[in-house]
């Protein structure tokens, strides 16, 4: 590690210890320090840096007591807010854009070194999250309170929109701020007002969101930050004044959150796992399909719900990919995400490399070919080798199972009807990647993909104006786009003489 990796990280440890509030819960626009109550009891919860693997802070979580004083509050704050008008909403979605480009570098830093992702991809993350600030201030000053749906037969029929009440927004871990800014923007411009609990692996850029409403005046009780695990998850997506809830995580978590939403009916959105595919046609460049395929599985270490898990390739272009393949992934530098050079970081904790490693025994035991990897690397912090499997069979448990780590697994098709059935062949249906020259026929068998988006000889980019989430098991909804404002929003038919 070189001096500016040091550097680096010893910043982003002043700003934990100068900006980041531990300890506490952001309630009412007050943080409140976490202490056993009667009932419950607190325990120490540590915070890691997965590049190294070291504790670099312990924190206390909340619990169902604070749980209960956020609802308290985000009921009390929910009349004066619903009712505000959509340029005062306009105008505190685009004050949170502000002081988050203005403490732009602190949070990226403590991304990196709370979440270990690679700088540079921290700063996108970063940037995305501020854009879907401001994408969601633009669009609710669009939203006309009324619209005339019909208007004949000496009668005129109106449509508005509602917010949809209190809601409970659980976010995972991978991709902090960003999830956390796809369910809170829209929420504030539909008039909602929230609970939110990050995940209790990556605190430390997220506490800084309390920061940010509280240096902008956000309204007390809007916005409710519980920094807590699965006990506190539970105790918001089952309490009664709760009226929706969006989850993103594991499918796992997601089928409990579902039972324990059931309770009172609730509105529920849930964005869950993916094994997508990327498809590589015979007419595709090798080069770039090989970039596209770097880039969909080993972005973040592969921990991303999009993760283009599964290769499709043509029999044709087979041996020629897979040999461009293994030299350019093996030219991957791993390393500290702090170190301006590193393609790939570590995984984000002991437990996920645990469960990579699991998949890699597997892959031993199941006999599969591995083209490249295949190892934990024995160093300090939480690091695979971006591993390739060859000749997949459908049966394997690699191929089926969503892994959330830098592993892929391929297998070969001889004509496009073969191709989709392959990509279909999954209990998830998030995303897919398609590389050919022959757009017009991409574009039909981008038709056939079951799929909630699919990028064409494109790198994973995600604009806030396109709803994202799947069919199938990868979850219900969507989330950006006008879809991510809907879910937030109950529409409300007028029916009046004309
Ligand atoms: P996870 O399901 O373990 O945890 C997600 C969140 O749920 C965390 O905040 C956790 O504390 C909370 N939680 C745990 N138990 C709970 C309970 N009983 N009730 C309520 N909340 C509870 O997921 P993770 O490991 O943090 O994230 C990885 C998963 O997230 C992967 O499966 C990935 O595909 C999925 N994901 C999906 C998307 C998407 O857009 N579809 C995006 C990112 C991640």
């Amino acid at each position: 590690m070189d001096n500016s990796n040091d550097l680096r990280r010893d910043i982003a440890k002043q700003t934990m210890q100068n900006d980041v509030r531990l300890n506490a819960a952001y309630i009412d626009g007050e943080w409140i320090t976490i202490e056993a109550s009667d009932s419950d009891t607190v325990d120490d919860h540590a915070l890691y840096d997965p590049n190294l693997g070291e504790v670099i802070a312990t924190t206390r979580l909340s619990t169902k007591f604070h749980v209960d004083r956020a609802v308290d509050a985000a009921a009390k704050a929910y009349p004066a807010w619903s009712q505000t008008s959509v340029s005062t909403r306009a105008h505190y979605l685009n004050a949170i854009a502000d002081e988050m480009e203005q403490q732009f570098d602190k949070l990226v830093g403590l991304s990196v070194f709370n979440n270990g992702k690679p700088i540079e991809e921290a700063k996108i993350d970063v940037s995305d999250a501020i854009a879907c600030y401001r994408y969601y201030a633009n669009l609710i000053t669009e939203q006309e309170t009324w619209s005339e749906v019909s208007s004949e037969s000496g009668i005129r029929l109106l449509k508005t929109y509602a917010p949809v009440g209190l809601c409970a927004l659980i976010v995972p871990w991978n991709f902090p701020m960003v999830t956390t800014a796809w369910k809170l923007a829209p929420a504030l411009a539909a008039g909602c007002t929230v609970l939110l609990k990050p995940s209790e692996v990556t605190l430390l850029p997220e506490l800084m969101l309390g920061n940010i409403l509280s240096a902008i005046q956000m309204p007390k009780g809007v916005v409710n930050i519980l920094p807590g695990g699965a006990e506190v998850g539970a105790a918001m997506t089952s309490h009664p004044w709760i009226d929706k809830v969006s989850f993103t995580g594991s499918n796992l978590v997601g089928e409990k959150v579902m039972i324990q939403a059931a309770k009172g009916i609730k509105d529920i959105s849930l964005e869950l796992g993916g094994k997508s595919a990327i498809v590589v046609c015979a007419d595709a460049d090798i080069e770039y399909a090989c970039d596209l395929i770097i880039g969909g599985i080993f972005t973040n270490a592969g921990q991303i719900c999009s993760a283009t898990s599964r290769l499709l390739v043509h029999q044709e272009i087979a041996q020629s990919l897979f040999k461009r393949l293994k030299a350019k992934t093996e030219d991957l530098y791993i390393g500290d995400g702090f170190d301006t050079a590193t393609q790939m970081g570590p995984l984000v904790s002991k437990q996920q490399l645990a469960e990579v490693k699991k998949y890699m025994d597997i892959a031993t035991a199941e006999n599969l070919d591995c083209l490249t990897g295949g190892e934990i690397l024995k160093r300090q912090g939480y690091f695979a080798t971006p591993t390739i499997y060859t000749d997949v069979p459908v049966s394997s448990q690699l191929w089926m199972e969503e892994i959330f780590g830098p592993v892929l697994v391929s297998a070969t098709f001889s004509d496009n009807v073969e191709a989709i059935r392959l990509a279909n062949d999954s209990k998830y249906a998030l995303a897919a990647t398609i590389v050919s020259a022959d757009e017009t026929a991409v574009l039909e068998m981008a038709l056939q993909i079951e799929a909630g988006h699919i990028w064409i000889n494109e790198q994973q980019i995600v604009l806030p104006e396109a709803g994202w989430g799947g069919f199938k098991q990868s979850g219900i909804g969507r989330e950006l786009g006008r879809d991510g404002l809907s879910a937030y929003q109950k529409s409300k038919h007028v029916l009046l003489p004309s």
